[in-house]
């Protein structure tokens, strides 16, 4: 057996889990199919919690901070002051961050290897390589298969997991229009375009990306660029791809053959239902299912990560089919006491900021109550 651990997939979600595994002692490899490490640029919002998770990695990545959240909705406007800043990271910095840990940790990183196929080999599973740089097929033999492959992942699908639904993510380079601050993220509700939301996000006090989530591709591009031109907004360059939505949880171990395939990141579907972030959730599903190999059970990370995961699809379900009168009415409910549950926990903390804002709100518990039975 070359290796323990053969992590498929070498960004964010699989070269967190390869650095982890790396550093407790495993014989780890990353097989990525991309020539290097130069992902193309995007910019992403994480909550602070992307610190708390990465340790001291990752800070190299930072290329602004969020400090002011506004709402928009036919007319209506709110401001959320964070009290801990949200931070925008470019990916290409963070994945070239992740390898040099994975890397200095032990993990064997090889590029330009395609993920074919696998079969059981032995005690063994024999994963099938394709060499891009002379079409050249190698086999490598581990007993453990991590699949960090995305949304789309060959690993899953071999191993028998369902497949994902999948959402198409379409945002635009922009200059930041006149006079706004660069610490603050815009956010417009306009349902009859798309279920999700808008956001404007500054990534440094020239320039910010404006985009959507959608439900159909070519719809949500020409979404985009209706919004572009209300806005009078130029777009310099368009960044997308296709992000899974979390329908429920999937375990994300099985067995094949005498070995065993784990799934982290967009592949296991790691992502919040509320906004399709997946950062930070796929860095904890990487934590959970490294801590799951090394001690050889699941432990506490992953039941923490399905609550969460979970009870963002229950606020998706409340807001999923709002109108654009019951967004105001949301926003016209966010009280003093609400704003400040807003603006002191994140995103990745739903739980707690679920009951403070129903102890504080009451009347949203009701109305989302209501929107979620079409009372
Ligand atoms: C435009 C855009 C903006 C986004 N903004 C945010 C945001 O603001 N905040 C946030 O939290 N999330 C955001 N997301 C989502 C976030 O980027 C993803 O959740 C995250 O990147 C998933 O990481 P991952 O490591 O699981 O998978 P991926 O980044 O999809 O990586 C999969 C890797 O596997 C490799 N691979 C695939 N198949 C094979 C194979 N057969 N063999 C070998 N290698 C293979 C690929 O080359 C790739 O390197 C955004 C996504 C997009 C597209």
């Amino acid at each position: 057996m070359s290796h323990e651990v053969g992590v498929v997939g070498g960004s964010a979600a699989g070269l967190f889990a390869a650095h982890l595994l790396a550093r407790a002692g495993a014989r780890v490899c990353v097989l990525e199919a991309a020539e290097d490490f130069d992902p193309s640029p995007r910019t992403l919002i994480v909550t602070g919690w992307m610190n708390e998770t990465l340790g001291r990695l990752g800070k190299g990545a930072l290329v602004n901070e969020i400090r002011q959240f506004e709402l928009f909705t036919d007319g209506r406007a709110a401001r959320i002051s964070l009290r801990q800043p949200d931070l925008v990271i470019e990916r290409s910095k963070l994945i070239r961050e992740l390898a040099r840990a994975a890397e200095a940790s032990g993990a064997e990183l090889l590029l330009g290897r395609r993920f074919v196929s696998m079969e059981p080999r032995g005690q063994a599973l024999a994963l099938h390589v394709e060499r891009s740089q002379d079409a050249g097929a190698e086999e490598v033999r581990v007993r453990t298969v991590v699949g960090a492959d995305g949304a789309l992942s060959r690993v899953a699908r071999l191993a028998g997991w369902p497949t994902q639904t999948t959402v198409p993510l379409v945002q635009a380079i922009v200059s930041l229009p006149h006079g706004m601050p660069s610490d603050t993220t815009r956010v417009w509700f306009i349902p009859e375009e798309t279920p999700y939301f808008y956001w404007l996000i500054p990534d440094s006090p020239q320039r910010g990306v404006v985009g959507l989530i959608g439900e159909q591709g070519p719809a949500t591009r020409q979404a985009l660029e209706r919004f572009l031109e209300r806005q009078r907004l130029d777009p310099l360059e368009y960044q997308a791809a296709r992000i899974p939505v979390y329908a429920k949880w999937i375990p994300v171990c099985r067995q094949f053959g005498s070995g065993q395939v784990y799934l982290v990141g967009d592949a296991a579907g790691h992502v919040k239902a509320t906004t399709v972030g997946g950062i930070v959730t796929g860095f904890r599903g990487a934590m959970g299912v490294a801590e799951n190999i090394l001690n050889g059970r699941p432990g506490r990370r992953l039941r923490d990560l399905r609550r969460e995961l979970d009870l963002h699809l229950l606020i998706r379900r409340v807001i999923h089919n709002f109108t654009q009168a019951q967004y105001s009415h949301l926003v016209d409910l966010l009280n003093a006491h609400a704003r400040k549950d807003l603006e002191a926990h994140t995103r990745d903390e739903p739980g707690r900021v679920l009951w403070r804002l129903c102890l504080h709100q009451p009347r949203l518990l009701l109305f989302g109550l209501r929107a979620l039975f079409h009372w």
